[in-house]
């Protein structure tokens, strides 16, 4: 890990440089003004006028510098903007220039690639124009800049939800056992016996919220389980979930359970999900290699895998996602290949090709794990979507985490018409979300005006039991004012 003495005199931005700095490390340990690192990274600034300029400078281990200028401005968000930029841009120069590399995201990073578009076509610009500015302004690679083309140009089929129509979002925090690259909350569901008092509070919480959908006038247009994952309860508390939650699932355009752990499926779960109207569940192998599950702590087997996917046809879904994982640990780019070869057997109508990352609150963390060759990723990520183009699928939506391998992207595949609405109205934060449950997060949003507030539900499991009323009272607090 490289560590590197940042000198700079905003301490304020000090954060979105140290990102600009992974981009092209990865991991680095970063001082703010202390000397002593590997590399010394100084940042100048100054004014002529109604121009800023800056420069970054690079000695030790590498060496470099780079100077850009940007004018001044009067409205003080807009200043603010425009300064951060030119200091990460400056920065991403010079790191481009010491490392010789050229990042496919180039300098983007904490915005969703995709808004970058649409804000460009609410200018009025055409797409293919948006996406040459955003091609030249942020330095990404042609490839990228086609693939956020190809998406926007899928979700523009996906009518955009109105302003009256909202997401159900519920969430179960329960896993059998720990994934060493998660990063949620989830607890173990170890002997069970938090699943019951937590489905009970839960039901309250479905049903107020239900209650607020009703007094707002609000349409259900998309319901999810997601988690953890929600087959970790039991056919009978499945079943109370689902049916609570029923007059909205009844009404939704699209129903989502995830039910991504093999070892959690069986007949009586798949035939509750089924019978409560399920359009779309998810089954995530991750890898077809026993050995990677296991160095990765999903204690189920591919064979596990085979039969959920065949028991899940066989008892009528028309719709499985499949969630696949590039870089895992001890994993080369043929192993990913033949997961790649035997998920075509599988035959998911939609597929999600994430890039391994370490997160801080991963196992993986802990163990002081390294990210995997970029490169190598890269060239797994190329073949998962030339594999789901060969399957007739398309991409549909794109996020980007911190801490990714080859500071690349999670993308979601779908053949036509298999595109999950609940996934884009969450990455695009065009439509509001209810949500119940552990570390549940509510949104209200008018994308008109580019509007969101959040009231997030309290994600320790039994805080959450204990105070449930009260997380009923933040949603109630979400649309307590009219919005014109
Ligand atoms: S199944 Fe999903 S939520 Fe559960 S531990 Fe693994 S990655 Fe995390």
């Amino acid at each position: 890990m490289i560590i590197v003495s940042l000198f700079t005199p905003t301490l304020q931005f000090s954060n979105d440089l140290a990102d600009v700095m992974r981009i092209f490390w990865g991991n680095i340990g970063l001082r703010v003004n202390e000397s002593g690192g590997d590399v010394t990274v100084t940042h100048r600034e100054w004014t002529e006028g109604s121009i800023r300029f800056c420069t970054m400078t690079a000695e030790g281990m590498y060496t470099g510098r780079a100077e850009r200028s940007s004018p001044l401005s009067e409205d003080s968000l807009l200043e603010k903007r425009y300064h951060k930029r030119l200091i990460k841009q400056t920065l991403y120069d010079v790191m481009k220039q010491i490392t010789g590399r050229t990042p496919p995201w180039g300098s983007l990073t904490g915005i969703r690639p995709t808004r970058l578009l649409y804000e460009g076509m609410g200018r009025g610009l055409t797409i293919d124009q948006a996406m040459a500015e955003t091609q030249s302004r942020f330095d990404v690679r042609q490839d990228k800049a086609e693939l956020l083309r190809q998406i926007v140009t899928v979700q523009q089929e996906i009518a955009a939800p109105k302003m009256d129509e909202v997401d159900l979002y519920v969430g179960i925090p329960f896993c059998v056992s720990r994934c060493a690259y998660c990063s949620f909350l989830s607890g173990e569901v170890g002997k069970g016996k938090q699943l019951p008092p937590y489905v009970e509070a839960l039901e309250k919480e479905i049903a107020a919220t239900l209650q607020l959908i009703q007094e707002k006038g609000l349409k259900p247009r998309a319901f999810y389980m997601g988690g953890g994952t929600p087959t970790s309860l039991s056919a009978k508390l499945l079943d109370q979930v689902l049916s609570a939650a029923q007059p909205f699932i009844d009404q939704a355009r699209e129903v989502t359970i995830e039910a991504g752990r093999p070892d959690t499926i069986d007949e009586d779960k798949l035939l509750v999900i089924r019978d409560h109207g399920a359009t779309r569940i998810s089954v995530n192998p991750q890898t077809m290699h026993d050995e990677t599950l296991d160095r990765i702590g999903r204690r189920h087997t591919t064979a596990q895998t085979e039969a959920a996917y065949a028991l899940a046809r066989k008892i009528g879904f028309h719709h499985i996602n499949m969630d696949l994982i590039a870089g895992l640990p001890g994993e080369n780019i043929h192993m990913f290949l033949r997961t790649l070869a035997w998920s075509r057997e599988m035959a998911p109508e939609s597929l999600t090709v994430h890039t391994l990352s370490i997160k801080r609150s991963s196992l993986l963390h802990l163990w002081e794990a390294q990210l995997p060759d970029g490169q190598m990723v890269e060239t797994m990520v190329e073949a998962g979507r030339q594999e789901a183009a060969r399957r007739g699928m398309r991409p549909y939506y794109l996020y980007r985490q911190k801490y990714m391998a080859g500071n690349l992207e999670n993308v979601g595949y779908a053949l036509p018409g298999h595109e999950c609405v609940y996934n884009i109205d969450m990455m695009e934060e065009t439509g509001h979300v209810l949500a119940a449950g552990a570390g549940a997060i509510s949104k209200r949003v008018d994308p008109r005006v580019g509007r969101i507030e959040r009231a997030p539900n309290v994600s320790e499991i039994s805080q959450y039991m204990d105070r449930v009323e009260e997380m009923i009272g933040r949603k109630r607090g979400l649309w307590q004012d009219a919005w014109n």
